[in-house]
């Protein structure tokens, strides 16, 4: 998982691109770079940074870049250790200059694509995704094409999922483009008369854009100082019914205060859809209790749905107030992970004493987070711990840009519902949403469809 941001034709392109790209860094925390095309040298400059911190971006080297189309990117590392090469924005180069892309995604036929740009003399050496799009593309603008044409073409061969924005030293342009199944998501904006490209409307927010529309799914979008070229075939032109939205998204990664648009003018905040599979979990696993806790933050619109439907009183018992570590998830290594949950969640013990609690957390992937909070809560004086969650079981891996790839690391995968609840601390009761129940609230939010393959092994690609 990673965060994308793009833009052209701004005044001041590069202080929005870094305005643009901050707002989701808890889509990755392994890297953050910038691309800029300097209009006088006509070459695209790009900085990266791997390990950032919140004032990356007061560093010399962002300071200086200048010109008037830009991308930006943070990482979250799926393919590829934590790695400076692995950072984006990537580049190939190619005869007419240098292909530079932000990429959020995974691509799934590596070594397919790795025989076919091969055939055309290009190597790559990586296992970076976004090098390789960057490859096939080169590998079909050597056939003589012009770029735009040569990003359609690579999308005929390139399988998996990716929502990507790319430059090229050689025009000022923006390029945008998404798989045909939207697995990824990507939006549009618009400011001051010019457009911008992100993962989230946190971004849109955060520049001060207005909401356009999202970047279809299969549609590929040249931005320039002529406006938008595009292509006419997308998926959602002609009638999207199969798209696969990563449900994931739903759950978990999207900020709560990030919106989906839906047909008829609707809008509903990713809270909003965390907040009704919350209820549709107490409708399917009611509990006698005297609090409903969420795990903060991204358990909270859920718990406070569960807490509305049960009639249960929702409290905010478990704080990390002054720890701001963030998403523990994101963290690659394994104790790394253990360490930061264990500091990063506190208990109010006093208004846990004595009580009957029902812990709400997004989703349980490793379980390691929640092992921690049952033992604190239990430490805290609570009488019964209910954990329930709004997902149901995470039992596949993910090969769409999700870090699950580790079949050893899912805590559903191979355990009985008994052992799973033995594994988290032995909580007094482990509940999961049922899938049916998942799938029924998501398709009001995404009526042309959600890729639910972690929870149901139905790979769409
Ligand atoms: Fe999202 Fe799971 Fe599908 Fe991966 S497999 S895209 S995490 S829903």
């Amino acid at each position: 998982m990673c965060g994308i941001f793009g833009t052209h034709g701004l005044v001041n392109v590069v202080e929005v691109a870094q305005i643009g790209i901050f707002p989701v860094r808890h889509r990755g925390k392994g890297s953050i770079g910038l691309a800029v095309r300097d209009p006088q040298s006509k070459r695209v400059e790009i900085v990266k940074t791997v390990d950032y911190s919140d004032n990356v971006f007061e560093q010399e080297k962002y300071r200086n870049l200048h010109g008037k189309t830009a991308i930006a990117h943070v990482r979250w590392p799926t393919a590829g250790p934590k790695d400076p090469r692995n950072a984006q924005p990537h580049y190939t180069q190619s005869l007419q200059g240098r292909l530079v892309i932000s990429a959020n995604g995974d691509v799934v036929n590596m070594d397919e694509l790795r025989e076919l740009v091969a055939t055309g003399g290009i190597r790559v050496y990586s296992d970076n995704d976004a090098e390789m799009i960057t490859a096939v593309i080169y590998f079909y603008l050597q056939k003589g094409l012009e770029l735009f044409d040569a990003i359609i073409q690579m999308k005929t061969k390139v399988r998996g999922a990716y929502s990507a924005v790319l430059m090229a030293d050689w025009e000022d342009a923006l390029y945008a483009f998404r798989d045909e199944l939207g697995i990824r998501p990507m939006i549009m904006g618009y400011l001051d008369n010019r457009y911008v490209i992100a993962s989230e409307t946190c971004q849109l927010q955060a520049v001060g854009a207005q909401y356009v529309r999202e970047v279809h799914p299969g549609e590929v979008m040249k931005i320039d100082d002529n406006g938008v070229s595009r292509t006419e075939n997308s998926v959602v032109d002609q009638g999207c019914h199969n798209c696969c939205f990563c449900s994931i998204e739903d759950v978990y990664f999207s900020r709560p205060d990030s919106y989906l648009y839906l047909p008829g003018g609707r809008q509903a905040s990713y809270s909003s859809v965390r907040y009704e599979l919350g209820k549709q979990l107490a409708r399917e696993y009611p509990v006698v209790a005297d609090l409903v806790v969420p795990v903060p933050r991204s358990g909270i619109p859920s718990a406070e749905g569960y807490a509305a439907e049960a009639g249960i009183p929702c409290h905010h018992v478990i704080v990390t107030e002054g720890v701001d570590i963030g998403r523990t998830f994101i963290e690659t290594e394994l104790r790394t992970r253990a360490f930061l949950a264990n500091l990063k969640y506190t208990m109010i013990r006093d208004r846990i004493a004595g009580k009957s609690v029902v812990v709400v957390d997004d989703s349980l992937i490793r379980g390691l987070t929640m092992m921690v909070i049952v033992k604190k809560l239990f430490d805290a004086g609570a009488s019964q711990v209910h954990v329930r969650i709004p997902a149901p079981p995470y039992v596949y891996p993910c090969y769409y840009g999700v870090d699950t790839k580790r079949n050893y690391e899912l805590i559903a995968r191979d355990k009985s519902d008994e052992d799973q609840r033995m594994a988290i601390g032995a909580p007094t009761s482990l509940r999961y949403l049922s899938i049916d129940g998942f799938k029924q609230v998501l398709s009001q939010f995404h009526p042309t469809g959600s890729c639910t393959a972690c929870f149901d092994g139905k790979y769409p690609v």
